[in-house]
């Protein structure tokens, strides 16, 4: 199964990425985590992309897709991968068509998550993760049993430095000025599923779930 994750920032897009991957299981390939990563390690990439992201806005496309292309390549993504974070521009939705068509792969389903602005922007601001396994967690409908500890291993809970209220505003602009097109360009090809994301991550995921069964 070849399937994308869309939504806008904090839409639980990680969340359920990381619900499906086990249940199905399939790698879990967030292009936001690559870069983070990257910029953790001081790599040419990371150097290349942390302005950009301290700044909420899109890394050139010719460095995102190569990352990509890379990616999609190893052995682990053969029989499937969740894609989350990417597309974001045309021309990388196109770039993906072309690098999966050269395997005889194609997308077979974009589960798209709605959620309103305000509830977005709530979410960001009180969301955090761990520094060692990564779980993302938010204040507001996902908190931990003990504060800035993270339920599944102890770690320790940190906030993303793109996570404040004034960069959040502009993510989410990015986002919606992106998106349209991207949603129009999957709507065309008949595999765009939109679902309303502000519920429970269960009652989502159940959701996700029989749309995934129909395509499986
Ligand atoms: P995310 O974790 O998906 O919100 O991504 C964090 C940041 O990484 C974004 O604000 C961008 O700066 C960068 N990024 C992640 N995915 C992409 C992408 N597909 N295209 C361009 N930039 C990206």
């Amino acid at each position: 199964m070849n399937i994308i994750i869309m939504g806008p920032p904090a839409a639980g897009k990680g969340t359920q990425a990381e619900m499906i991957s086990v249940a199905y299981p399939l790698p879990h390939i967030s292009t936001g985590e690559i870069f983070r990563e990257e910029v953790s390690n001081q790599t040419a990439i990371g150097k290349q992309a942390q302005p950009y992201m301290d700044a909420g806005q899109l890394v050139p496309d010719q460095v995102t897709i190569g990352i990509v292309a890379e990616r999609l390549a190893m052995p682990d993504c053969e029989s499937g991968f969740l894609l989350d974070g990417y597309p974001r521009t045309i021309l990388q939705a196109q770039a993906l068509d072309d690098i999966l068509s050269q395997s005889g792969r194609r997308v077979e389903l974009v589960v798209n998550l709605v959620v309103p602005n305000e509830v977005l922007l709530a979410r960001v601001v009180g969301r955090v993760n761990c520094v060692k396994c990564k779980k993302v967690y938010n204040s507001i409908s996902n908190s931990t049993k003990i504060a800035g500890i993270c339920d599944k291993c102890g770690g320790e809970l940190v906030q993303r430095s793109d996570d404040n209220e004034e960069t959040a505003q502009n993510r989410l602009q990015v986002y919606i000025d992106e998106a349209e097109p991207l949603l129009q360009y999957y709507e065309d090809k008949g595999i765009l599923v939109s679902l309303d994301g502000d519920r429970k991550p269960l009652t989502v995921f159940a959701e996700i779930v029989r749309e995934l069964n129909k395509i499986r």
